[in-house]
């Protein structure tokens, strides 16, 4: 414990000095993630018993991370954002493939996808978008047996050096926070569905 200026405004929380460690000074500076020891300790591919784009339609927004419910579709954040605002559209019919979507689940993938183009415009001002699918695991798919489509929001100054150097990439907001923001900027009809069981 040390006594500093403003030592007082952490009460009853013990302070620590890093002058009383033993340490090899470097130069590099650390980004501090604890909160990437959930992903860590899951592995390079977490185990998931059910598929996780069915089962969360059943939970609330907040645990599932979804942020608007259509007829056909629904729209949820990625758990894996290559950026703040990774949204996943998705079919609740478990489909792997877009030709297997029928013409209505495609046109509201369609729809929901241009509704979150205008929501992370409108409320994170970003500059563009990378859109995309990838069909099947050879082509990239995290989870291939339920269709999804990536919308990624991209700013100006995104890219860094993390994900070349060391596979990592920081993704400076927290889920949660992102998820409330994006919801509440949804258009209402999309908001507010009970929670639905896929067919
Ligand atoms: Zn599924």
């Amino acid at each position: 414990m040390v006594d500093f200026p403003g030592a007082g405004e952490f009460s009853g929380l013990p302070v620590e000095s890093s002058a009383e460690f033993a340490a090899v000074p470097d130069a590099f500076q650390r980004l501090w993630t604890p909160h990437r020891l959930v992903y860590i300790e899951a592995g390079p591919e977490p185990h998931v018993a059910e598929c996780p784009f069915c089962a969360a339609p059943s939970m609330s927004d907040e645990k599932a991370l979804i942020v608007a419910r259509g007829e056909h579709c629904y729209v949820l954040l990625n758990l894996f954002p290559y950026n703040s605002g990774h949204l996943l559209v998705c079919p609740y019919r478990h489909v792997a493939t877009y030709d297997e979507a029928t013409p209505e689940e495609v046109g509201e993938m369609a729809s929901l996808t241009q509704e979150a183009m205008r929501v992370l415009s409108a409320t994170s001002r970003c500059d563009g978008f990378n859109i995309g699918m990838n069909q099947g695991r050879i082509a990239g798919a995290g989870i291939a047996a339920h269709l999804h489509q990536h919308i990624v929001p991209r700013w100006a100054t995104d890219s860094n050096f993390f994900p070349i150097i060391a596979g990592t990439k920081a993704v400076p907001r927290l889920l949660g926070e992102v998820r409330a923001e994006v919801a509440a900027a949804w258009p209402p009809r999309r908001r507010d569905r009970p929670p639905v069981r896929p067919e």
